[in-house]
Parts: C-alpha cells; structure tokens; sequence
C-alpha cells in the first residue's frame, strides 16, 4: 500500500488508447490534472490533450501496439494505469450483419483490448502493481437491436477483466470495467435527434453525459482509494441499466 500511495503521489504512467477525442480525451486530461504522465493513442499519431505525449497504434495491429508501447515506456517508464477505450460501432440488424460487420467490430473492441492489456501487463507484473480500466457500455449487459456486434464485444471485457483478477489480483494488479450510458461524443453525435429524443425518455437521469463524467469514475478506479476494487462492473449510465 504504501508503494502504491508513493508511486500515486508521484505520478504514474499513464496510456489512454484512443484519447485524441472524446471520452478518452476527457479521461487522459483527468489523469493530467492529477499530475500523471500520461501518453494517449490515436490511429494518426496525432491529437490529444496539451502535456501528453501522443503515439500511433492501431489496436487492431499487435506490432504497432508494441511499438507504441515501446515509446511509452522510454519516455515515460512502465505502464502503470492502462484505460483501454478505443472502441467502434458498425450497427446493423442482425439479418444484415455480415460475419466482417461483426468481426471488424470484435476485433478492435474485444481483440483490440486484450492486445494492450496483454502487453501492459508484462510490466505491470515486474512492477507489482497496476491498474486496468476497460471501457465497456450499458449495451454490453442491457443489449441494444442492431449491435449485436458492438453489444458481444462490450460483455466480453467483463469476463476479461474478472479473468484478470483472477490471475493477477495477488501481484498488485486491478481490472475493472466502466460501463457507459450515453455519452454526448463524435459516437452518439452520429445518432439521428428522433432516436437521441427517445434514449433520453428511457435514462433515469433525463439526459446524456459529458465524457467528464466517465473519466471521474475512470480516474478513481486507478487510484489508491480503489487498490480493493477488482473485477467489477462501473455503470455511468444515469440509470438506464439499472439491474445488471
Ligand atoms: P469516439 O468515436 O469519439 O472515439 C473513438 C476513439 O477510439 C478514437 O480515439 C479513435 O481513434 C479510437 N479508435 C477507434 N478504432 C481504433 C483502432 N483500431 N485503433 C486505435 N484506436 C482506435 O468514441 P467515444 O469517445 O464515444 O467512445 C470511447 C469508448 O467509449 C469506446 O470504446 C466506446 O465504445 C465507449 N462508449 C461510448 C459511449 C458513448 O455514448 N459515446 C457509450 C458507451 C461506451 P482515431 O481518432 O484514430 O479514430
């Protein structure tokens, strides 16, 4: 605990994949602010918060993965908090799906994450401590029609993330999972206002989030007042998944 309380107080090394816009934007400038040297992916190399450094990775492609892991850690050191939050959505009903539809989705979703995680780990457990946060939905439990795709890859981090603490929960590691509603991001800004109008009828709360809002949630779990947090489903949703 207290190499844990050290290593917080001094600032950790902190990657956010897919933070040059949106949520994960929002969660790499919340680590900043706390004083974290953060670094954030995006596929261009381009982008992000002021203060971070930003690599290219694509997380479908594990050598460009290790690549920008690999420049992290020469600035930065180890990767002691990774938030895997690259995340697309390619909807279709499920008569339309073709197998690509729903792969390309698995893929960087689902794939995309156990890719960096697997690479972050290797340090984490030399290390003895780390931090996993996988950002996931409220569809990956609730299900949504034409995301069956999108909904398939979001549940299959819960079980990632449970199977991580199983494994290495005793070296100091956490995994959790933050579960968004929606969130008002380039994703949700695709949606038409007739359907935006009707989510919102069905949100306890009465509105979409602002990506602050997830990265609060995201920047406690990584922090030492969660060090006994593991394995768990954060919903930041207002309501709307309520009973899972
Ligand atoms: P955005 O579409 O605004 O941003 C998506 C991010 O993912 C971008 O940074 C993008 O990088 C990156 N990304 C996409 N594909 C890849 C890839 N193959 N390799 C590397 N990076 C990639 O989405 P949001 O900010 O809204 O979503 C962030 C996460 O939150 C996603 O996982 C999403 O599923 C989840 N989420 C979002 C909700 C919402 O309401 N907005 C609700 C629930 C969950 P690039 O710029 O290179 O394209």
């Amino acid at each position: 605990m207290a190499e844990q309380s050290a290593s917080e107080s001094q600032g950790r090394s902190v990657l956010v994949t897919g933070g040059n816009r949106g949520i994960g934007l929002a969660i790499a400038e919340a680590f900043l602010a706390a004083g974290d040297r953060v670094a954030v992916t995006s596929r261009s190399g381009e982008g992000g918060p002021e203060g971070a450094l930003t690599v290219a990775a694509d997380v479908t492609d594990a050598a460009s993965v290790d690549a920008a892991f690999r420049q992290v850690e020469e600035a930065h050191g180890p990767v002691e908090v990774l938030v895997a939050n690259a995340g697309i959505t390619n909807d279709q009903l499920l008569l339309r799906m073709s197998e690509e539809d729903f792969t390309s989705v698995v893929d960087t979703n689902l794939t995309g994450s156990f890719r960096v995680v697997q690479r972050a780990t290797k340090g984490m457990m030399r290390l003895k401590r780390g931090r996993i946060v996988l950002v996931s939905s409220v569809v990956g439990l609730l299900g949504s029609p034409g995301q069956v795709n999108y909904a398939a890859s979001k549940s299959g981090l819960v079980g990632m993330a449970r199977s991580i603490t199983r494994e290495l929960g005793a070296r100091g590691v956490t995994a959790n999972v933050v579960a968004p509603g929606y969130i008002d991001t380039e994703m949700t800004q695709a949606l038409d206002d007739d359907l935006k109008a009707q989510y919102k009828k069905s949100i306890p709360a009465g509105r979409f989030a602002e990506p602050t809002e997830v990265a609060g949630v995201v920047r406690w779990l990584a922090s030492d007042e969660a060090a006994y947090v593991s394995g768990a489903v954060i919903p930041v949703d207002g309501g709307l998944g309520m009973g899972h």
